[in-house]
């Protein structure tokens, strides 16, 4: 039996399955990986949170990195991968999506929104760091390029940030107590391109694991918890979870 059939085995047993996805599946739509070595933030120095709070040049550099990824945004599509995902949402197999994306790609492919657990936020979204107030990015991003600068908060005069997590910056409580929930009472966690390195979020698949679910890897290259695994699938995504679904999505 391949890899494909045993994770169909595994799909097909499961009563309420939880997805973990990683940059790996979003690469798959043409998204340049930010963490992993090699990827951008490894080149581009990544802009830490203390610094966005206390320097308005960082900030400006923030929102010019967010301003040359727009157009990336506003063209990129969901591939097999979230397809499948979708899919399996939709099945009733997959309770949740735990993300460490900020592409909302998961949403866009039609996952509920609330069925989606976004670890380190969305970069589709903006917002005020004192009152949280939403700001919309489009608003933001004219601001930004007619000034120069980000605009301050209309409500409070805060800070205006993407609504992601950037280094240093606290992870989101109640996304973190979502995943914790969901991650300890699943009976299978499939992890799909994450290489389960950025803590606390890589530690999710592993409280599944301590609660007995079964855990099934499906990340391009090897992973640190491969050793904990039930399964591991070293292969493209969309290709391998489209063999194992079937068509028809
Ligand atoms: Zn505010």
């Amino acid at each position: 039996m391949n890899g494909a059939e045993q994770l169909a085995e595994l799909i097909a047993a499961s009563r309420r399955a939880v997805v973990f996805t990683g940059a790996g599946i979003s690469t798959e739509s043409g998204i340049p990986d930010f963490r992993s070595p090699g990827g951008i933030w490894t080149k581009m120095q990544p802009i830490a949170f203390q610094d966005y709070l206390a320097d308005p040049g960082a900030r400006r550099l923030s929102w010019q990195r967010r301003l040359e990824m727009e157009e990336t945004w506003k063209t990129v599509e969901p591939n097999d991968g979230h397809r499948a995902v979708a899919e399996l949402v939709a099945r009733g197999v997959a309770s949740h999506v735990i993300t460490q994306n900020i592409d909302a790609l998961h949403q866009i492919s039609g996952v509920p929104a609330a069925q989606v657990i976004e670890l380190h936020g969305n970069t589709r979204d903006a917002r005020c760091l004192d009152c949280e107030n939403p700001a919309l990015i489009a608003d933001v991003l004219a601001h930004f390029k007619a000034h120069g600068d980000p605009p301050d908060c209309a409500v409070c005069g805060g800070l205006i940030k993407t609504a992601t997590i950037s280094f240093g910056q606290p992870m989101p409580e109640g996304e973190m107590a979502r995943a914790q929930a969901v991650a300890g009472a699943c009976d299978l966690m499939l992890v799909l391109g994450s290489s389960l390195s950025v803590y606390p979020a890589a530690g999710f698949p592993l409280l599944a694991k301590r609660n007995g679910a079964t855990l099934a890897i499906l990340n391009r290259d090897e992973t640190p918890q491969d050793q904990y695994a039930d399964l591991v699938i070293n292969a493209e995504i969309g290709p391998t979870l489209r063999a194992v679904i079937g068509g028809g999505y």
